[in-house]
This record gives structure tokens, C-alpha cells and sequence, in this order.
């Protein structure tokens, strides 16, 4: 089979033939139909993130290894599986769950295995669907998206999962407070969505780019508002009714986190999702005198993704406008990702 992965951190993904994966016990093999390219294969194929104060965390340090075959956003066909497996036949189209952990700590039992301290993540720690092929580990981490196209299933594998894990963060306060996003690229976008369908206030959006601004609006963003204007946060305040209650932060750099922080009311939430890295100083009286919380979202859980399709399946689509590219083109979507031209998802596969 071919696949493309990354051999040398930061240099082109090589194309590389392989031999297909024959599955054994309780493995699935599938054919891949959709392969979305996240912001994350960025930062995995660059090889780090940015800790802020020149520091950098190296993902080879968390057991990644190279070659890498990318891709944790995949909708396949099955075309082969192990002997233990019951539950797909060949044909059915599925979604991947790709956070998948040991499977055995505590941590997986209670059904967050995205929090694994041994992850066996899809495209990240195992190969991915940048490839003809993905083999999957268990049948049980196949999931049937009913008739949402395979470009559109394919990004709620991360996108839409890590949008809603953000969005369940902030509770009830969606339905009756206007959430701010901060970065409208695949996630933020496809998380304006997501919250239309929980029933959400509305969005108001922040984004460097004019063009991911005006994909906000298009997306009915209540206001669109640029981060680096100096009325920034008098912006946001005002589009929010006086008062901050909820922020996702889809970008998670220096300059966003202390925005955030100091757009928040009191008793506000920040969720930071973004890697795009860096580091804040916090004066620790505010914590408590603003009764503010700051926390981290890292994708979802397996459940959380069943219920995701459940709310999707009866949405409106389009989730996220998406630019389906054939696998030959990894290289330009990641590039063209990186240099800030893609609005909402490249999706990769054949046009099938
Ligand atoms: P993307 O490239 O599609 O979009 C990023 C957006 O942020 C762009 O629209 C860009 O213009 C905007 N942006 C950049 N700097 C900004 C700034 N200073 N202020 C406001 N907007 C800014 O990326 P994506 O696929 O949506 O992913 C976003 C981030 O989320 C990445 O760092 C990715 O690795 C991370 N991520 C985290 C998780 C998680 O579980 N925590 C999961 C998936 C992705
Ligand atoms: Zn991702």
C-alpha cells in the first residue's frame, strides 16, 4: 500500500510502499475513504510544540517515532478482519476512533482512553490514515456515522470531537451566553457548528486572518472581531452584552491565552484547546477574586464521539466547508495549511 509519512522531522512527507497490513485477532482493516489534515499533523510533523521562553517539548521524547504515517481524522471502508471480530462486514463504511489508549490503566476502563498515559493514538503513535490503508487496533473503535458524507465524518474524528469536548467544558452556560472562539480554522469553525446544534447562544469570533473572519460571519458569527485591534477586548465585552462568561481558545499561543484571561468575567471558563504554544504569567490573586477557570481540553472521548455523530446526524450539513484533495497532495495541503490558506478542512482520499 502507499502511504505518505513524515521520515525527517520538519522535510517533506516521503511516499512509501508498503506491505497492506493483514489483520489478526480483534484488528479491522479498512480502506481509506477520507483523511482530514489537522493543524495537530503540523506540530507532529514538525516535531514539537513551543513551551514559550525558547523551550521546546519533543514529541520524540512522548514516543513518537519516524517514519510516521500521519492522519487521525479517517473515514474507511472494511476490507478485511481478524477472526475475533463480529460486529463490521466488508462494506460498511466507518469512522476511526483514533485516541485510543493501553486499553488496560484505570484511565481507559472509565472510558477516557484520549488520556492514556500509554496512547496508541492513530497517526500520532501507530500509522494513520495518510495511507490506502489504516489498520485498526479493535472493531470496537469503528464508529457508523449513517449517511453524513466521508468528508464531513472524517473531521469530527478530532475537529469536531475536540470542539465538543471543549463546548461540554462550559456546560449549560452555551444556551444562554455567547461563547467566544478564538481562531475560526477547522476546529473553531467546525465548533460554531457544534454549538448551533446544542442549542448556543451564538459565537463570537476571533481570528488574525480577514478571510477566517469572513468565514465566521458566513458561519453566523455574532460578531467577527480581529484579536490584534487595540479595542480588542472592549470589542468582545460589547458583542458579549458586558460580561465574558465562556471562551474556547482554538489557537493556545501567548498572545491568546492572555487575551482570554483578561477578557473573562467573573466566575468566567477559558478553555484552551490551540497548541500553538507559548507561555502566560497570571498574577495569582486574580484566580480566586475572579473565580475564573483555566482549562485544558485534549480531544474527547470514544463516547463522546458516539454522541457527536448522534447530534450531527440530525444537523445540517455542511459542518465545515472542506477541500477534498487526493493523497498525493499531503504534501500542498500541509503546506498550504501551514501558510494560512486553508478555510475550515482539507480532507484527502480518493474522490469516491
Ligand atoms: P487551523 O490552522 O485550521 O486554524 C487556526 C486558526 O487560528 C487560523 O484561522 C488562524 O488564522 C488563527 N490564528 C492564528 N493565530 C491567531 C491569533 N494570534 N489570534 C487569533 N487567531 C489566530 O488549525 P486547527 O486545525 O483549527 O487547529 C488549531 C489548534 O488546535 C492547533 O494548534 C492544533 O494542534 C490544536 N488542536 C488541539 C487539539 C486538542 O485536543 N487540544 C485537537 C486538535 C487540534
Ligand atoms: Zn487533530
Amino acid at each position: 500500500m502507499k502511504s505518505y509519512a513524515v521520515c525527517e522531522c520538519g522535510a517533506p512527507l516521503e511516499a512509501r510502499e508498503e506491505p497492506t497490513p493483514e489483520p489478526t485477532g480483534s484488528e479491522v482493516l479498512l480502506r481509506v475513504v477520507a483523511a482530514g489534515v489537522c493543524h495537530s499533523d503540523l506540530h507532529f510533523w514538525e516535531g514539537t510544540y513551543d513551551l514559550g521562553g525558547g523551550k521546546q517539548l519533543k514529541l520524540s521524547d512522548r514516543g513518537m517515532t519516524l517514519p510516521l504515517t500521519m492522519g487521525h481524522e479517517t473515514v474507511g471502508e472494511v476490507i478485511a478482519f481478524g477472526p475475533d471480530v463480529k460486529d463490521v462486514k466488508v462494506g460498511d463504511r466507518r469512522l476511526a476512533y483514533p485516541w485510543i489508549g493501553c486499553g488496560e490503566c484505570k484511565v481507559c476502563q472509565r472510558g477516557d482512553e484520549q488520556l492514556c498515559l500509554k496512547p496508541r493514538f492513530l497517526g500520532v503513535f501507530r500509522p494513520g490514515g495518510y495511507s490506502e490503508h489504516l489498520l485498526v487496533p479493535h472493531s470496537r473503535y469503528l464508529i457508523d456515522y449513517g449517511d453524513i458524507p466521508p468528508e464531513q465524518a472524517a473531521p469530527l474524528a478530532c475537529s469536531g470531537l475536540t470542539a465538543y469536548g471543549a463546548l461540554r467544558k462550559l456546560g449549560g452556560l452555551v444556551q444562554t451566553e455567547a461563547v467566544v472562539i478564538i481562531g475560526a480554522g477547522g476546529l473553531g469553525l467546525i465548533c460554531m457548528s457544534i454549538l448551533k446544534s446544542l442549542g448556543g447562544h451564538g459565537a463570537i469570533v476571533l481570528d488574525i486572518d480577514p478571510a477566517k473572519r469572513e468565514a465566521a460571519q458566513q458561519a453566523g458569527a455574532l460578531a467577527a472581531i480581529d484579536p490584534n485591534a487595540p479595542d480588542a477586548i472592549q470589542q468582545v465585552v460589547a458583542a458579549a452584552n458586558g460580561a465574558v462568561w465562556g471562551i474556547v481558545d482554538f489557537v493556545g499561543s501567548s498572545a491568546t491565552v492572555r487575551l482570554g484571561v483578561d477578557c473573562l468575567t467573573k466566575g468566567g471558563k477559558l478553555i484552551v484547546v490551540g497548541l500553538f504554544g507559548g507561555e502566560i504569567t497570571i498574577s495569582t490573586p486574580y484566580i480566586p477574586i475572579k473565580a475564573m477557570t483555566l482549562q485544558g481540553s485534549y480531544t474527547g472521548s470514544l463516547a463522546e464521539l458516539k454522541e457527536l455523530i448522534d447530534l450531527v446526524r440530525g444537523a445540517p450539513l455542511p459542518l465545515v466547508p472542506v477541500d477534498r484533495r487526493p493523497l498525493e497532495e499531503a504534501n500542498a495541503a500541509l503546506t498550504d495549511l501551514k501558510d494560512g490558506k486553508v478555510i475550515g478542512r482539507v480532507v484527502l482520499g480518493p474522490t469516491v
